[in-house]
């Protein structure tokens, strides 16, 4: 998501008490931050925060942690956060790479990815947020029997996550290249702002499930 840069953002967000500042020194420790040892969910690309704030409305139980690079987009979030303060969410602003800096071995129990940006240039690829290379990031980071969903419109980028999936140590546990007439995956749906944008033009909105493959095979 780009917005014109917004003046300023950068210093109004490093006194806003809902965007964690130097969140590599809470790495292992976040439960404090929550104050509760409820369960962890990060968006990774979390762009205005509309997905997360629905979702920490709707549960309580969980803490909820919103990743964007842009100061500027972030703001907004943060802006609407205020507004409506919710204790079970914070926002973050960094670039996902450095996300193994900031969240301990399996101190994550649900990673979401929504219409992450799609690098069309091959030799961008590893920039991909369903590349191999973030993949082994999650890897870290993910408790062994956590999940990650990911959505996009993007076709290309969608056949390439699972392309990588496949050569990985995760499990499709379901997929759909048309969720909103998936009756059993639009279940329970939450429209992020990306997804309300493509779907309102008729693009079909594809949407993966993936988990460990040795901890599904433990179960079978
Ligand atoms: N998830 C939102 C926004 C999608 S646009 C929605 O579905 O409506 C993708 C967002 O991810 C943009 O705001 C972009 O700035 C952010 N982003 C992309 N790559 C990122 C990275 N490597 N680290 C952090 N944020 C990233």
């Amino acid at each position: 998501m780009r917005l014109r840069n917004i003046p300023g953002s950068r210093e109004a967000i490093a006194k806003n008490c809902w965007c964690i500042q130097e969140p590599e020194k809470l790495k292992g420790k976040w439960s404090a931050v929550f104050q509760n040892n409820h369960p962890i969910h990060i968006e990774i690309g979390m762009g205005k925060g509309k997905f997360l704030m629905t979702l920490a409305k709707q549960n309580p139980q969980i803490n909820y942690i919103g990743i964007e690079k842009y100061s500027s987009v972030l703001l907004r979030g943060l802006q609407k956060l205020e507004e409506e303060p919710l204790e079970n969410l914070r926002f973050i602003r960094m670039e996902a790479e450095m996300i193994c800096d900031v969240f301990d071995k399996e101190e994550v129990d649900k990673i979401y990815l929504n219409f992450s940006d799609p690098w069309p240039k091959d030799r961008h690829a590893k920039r991909r947020l369903t590349s191999c290379q973030f993949f082994s990031r999650y890897n870290i980071i993910l408790k062994k029997e956590g999940t990650i969903e990911f959505k996009t419109d993007n076709v290309d980028l969608f056949n390439f996550s699972l392309e990588e999936i496949k050569k990985s140590n995760w499990h499709l546990d379901s997929f759909t290249r048309d969720l909103h007439k998936d009756s059993i995956m639009k279940q329970g749906n939450i429209m992020t702002e990306y997804e309300e944008r493509f779907s309102s033009i008729g693009n079909p909105i594809c949407k993966l499930i993936v988990s460990r493959k040795n901890n599904k095979e433990k179960i079978l």
